[in-house]
C-alpha cells in the first residue's frame, strides 16, 4: 500500500532532515510509528499523504507515484483514498459537528451523500460518545469532542489508508479504548491500511508492527 524508497526530506531553512532507506507497507497492515516528539512522524505522515515532497526519492501509495505528481492531482488523489486524522484536528469551524465528519462528501466528486450516509455518520459519533454533541460548532467542543471528530470524518468514506497523528492525545482511558476500538473495527471491516502515530505505549500491542523513528532514521523494532 506504501512504499518509499531512498527518501530525503527537509523544510526550507530547517535543520532537520528525514531520510529513509526503504520502507514498504503492506495493504491491510496496522503499523504504528513512535518516537520522540521533533523526530518527523508527522513530516512523514504528509510525506505519505502527499501534503509534502521529497527532495529526493520515491513515494507511492497504492502504486500512485505521490511524488511525481503536480499539486491538484496529489490533493484528488489524497481526498479520494486517504483518511487523515491531523494532529491539530483541521475542523472547520463554520460546520458543525455533523457536517465535520461529512466533508468528504462535499469535496470528493465521485461520493454521494444521502440517508445512509448520514446514519453512518451518526453511529460512528455514537460509537466513540459525541452522538449527543452533532449540532455544535467546534469552538463549543473539548479538544477531546474535536479530536473524536476528526477520527469520524477520517473514516465516514471508508478510505483504503488510514493515517492518524497521535489519535488518542486528548483521550482519557475509556475514550481512548473506543477511539482505537473505531480505528481498528474501520481497518478490518474495510481492509484499510492503518498508520497511527503514537506515544502510548499501551496501545502498541494491536499493530502488526512499530515504526521508531528515534535517531531520524525510521528503524524497525519489532516484528
Ligand atoms: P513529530 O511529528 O515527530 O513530532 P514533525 O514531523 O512535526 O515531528 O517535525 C520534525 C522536525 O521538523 C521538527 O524539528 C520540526 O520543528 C520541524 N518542522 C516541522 N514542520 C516544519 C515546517 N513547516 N517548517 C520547518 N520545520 C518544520
Ligand atoms: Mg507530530
Amino acid at each position: 500500500m506504501i512504499q518509499i524508497r531512498d527518501l530525503l526530506f527537509r523544510y526550507p531553512r530547517s535543520p532537520f532532515v528525514l531520510r529513509i532507506e526503504e520502507m514498504t507497507v503492506a495493504a491491510g497492515e496496522k503499523i504504528a510509528f513512535v518516537g520522540p516528539s521533533g523526530s518527523g512522524k508527522t513530516t512523514l505522515l504528509n510525506l505519505i499523504s502527499g501534503i509534502n515532497v521529497p527532495e529526493q526519492g520515491s513515494v507511492a501509495v497504492a502504486d500512485f507515484p505521490i511524488n511525481q505528481k503536480g499539486d491538484a492531482e496529489r490533493r484528488s488523489f489524497r481526498i479520494a483514498t486517504i483518511g487523515f486524522v491531523f494532529q491539530q484536528f483541521e475542523l472547520l469551524p463554520y460546520l458543525n459537528l455533523l457536517e465535520n465528519v461529512l466533508l468528504p462528501y462535499r469535496i470528493n466528486q465521485a461520493l454521494t451523500m444521502g440517508p445512509m450516509v448520514r446514519q453512518r455518520a451518526l453511529a460512528l459519533a455514537e460509537q466513540v460518545g459525541i452522538a449527543d454533541k452533532i449540532h455544535r460548532f467546534p469552538s463549543q467542543l473539548s479538544q477531546g469532542e474535536q479530536q473524536r471528530t476528526a477520527l469520524c470524518r477520517a473514516v465516514i468514506a471508508e478510505p483504503k489508508l488510514i493515517l492518524a497523528d497521535e489519535p488518542t492525545g486528548n483521550l482519557d482511558d475509556e475514550n481512548k479504548r473506543l477511539a482505537l476500538e473505531l480505528l481498528f473495527e474501520q481497518s478490518r471491516e474495510h481492509n484499510a491500511t492503518l498508520v497511527v502515530v503514537t506515544h502510548d505505549m499501551g496501545i502498541l500491542s494491536g499493530f502488526d508492527r512499530v515504526v521508531d523513528f528515534r535517531g531520524f532514521r525510521a528503524r524497525e523494532v519489532a516484528e
